[in-house]
């Protein structure tokens, strides 16, 4: 695309459009992917193309889902014709992919996920990738690279103790083996969002200590890190009987002063595991 029609391409707020216009951004996600020949890919969001046309010489397919209907045309007219590509049109949240991709044999199913994503569905856009601690995505991807914003990509990767592990830090850890690349400053964007932002990689995997229970450690998890700075047994009192917790927390060899934010991912299997329940609301 030249520099003119980049400038046509007016970006639209409420798609959360920002294109990427850095090199060494563009690098760093694409080799994050690990990208191989065999590779049967699906992007969220090409946008204008520029990451599209980098992965679609190093694939053996690519599917990407743009929701915007005149980006779409000019996708399709400049890179409708390589065999390799598929565009579907659509809000990525809503499609059913299987059903869409149904008629098109050369694009059944992806392997690999990358994409520089709307930041403001972040949160779907995971959850609809990797599914739930109840309900994972039964077929899930061997790696999802994605461009988010850098809170975002913190959090995904964060170590238990740390200030950024949170919920979503345990429900994500949980389904998938997270590692934050690097992290992209605002100005590598047009127009720059207000945030700087940052490449991750899930690795989906089952956990080592699966949960018995896993609709009981999503609630716990939820509870638990219900009011921030509270210890977990005050986040915890309604559910189980604080003797009881008091008890389990020393069997674990956890801090019974300790805040959700402090407890491990299989620390929180663990305690989900093992406890109690003292009413119907775990
Ligand atoms: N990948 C491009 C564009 C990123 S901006 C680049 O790096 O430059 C995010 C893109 O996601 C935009 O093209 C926007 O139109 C698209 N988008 C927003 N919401 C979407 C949705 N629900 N489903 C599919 N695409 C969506």
């Amino acid at each position: 695309m030249t520099e003119r029609e980049f400038q046509k391409a007016q970006p639209r707020k409420q798609f959360a459009q920002h294109w990427l216009k850095s090199e060494k951004a563009l690098n760093e996600i694409v080799r994050a992917a690990e990208l191989q020949p065999t590779d049967d890919v699906l992007e969220i969001g090409p946008g204008t193309g520029i990451l599209t046309r980098r992965l679609l010489p190093l694939v053996q397919s690519l599917v990407a889902v743009e929701i915007d209907r005149d980006l779409c045309d000019r996708l399709t007219k400049e890179l409708g014709r390589r065999e390799n590509f598929l565009l579907v049109q659509g809000d990525f949240l809503e499609l059913d992919l299987p059903s869409v991709l149904a008629p098109f044999p050369a694009f059944q199913k992806q392997n690999k996920v990358v994409a520089n994503i709307p930041y403001n569905i972040t949160g779907p856009i995971i959850e609809k990738l990797l599914g739930t601690i109840a309900n994972p995505n039964p077929e899930p991807y061997d790696s999802i690279v994605l461009l988010v914003q850098k809170e975002v990509a913190q959090r995904l990767g964060a170590k238990a103790g740390s200030k950024a592990f949170g919920a979503l830090s345990v429900r994500v850890q949980y389904l998938a083996e997270c590692e934050f690349i690097c992290t992209v400053p605002a100005g590598a964007f047009y127009p720059p969002p207000k945030v700087d932002s940052a490449v991750v990689r899930l690795v989906p995997r089952q956990f080592e200590t699966p949960a018995k229970d896993p609709r009981r450690l999503e609630t716990l998890v939820k509870l638990g890190f219900g009011a921030k700075r509270k210890m977990l047994r005050n986040n915890l009192q309604s559910v189980i009987e604080r003797d009881h917790l008091s008890e389990l927390l020393e069997k674990l060899e956890i801090n019974p002063q300790a805040r959700a934010e402090e407890l491990s991912v299989s620390q929180w299997v663990t305690l989900a595991n093992e406890l109690q329940v003292l009413n119907n609301e775990l």
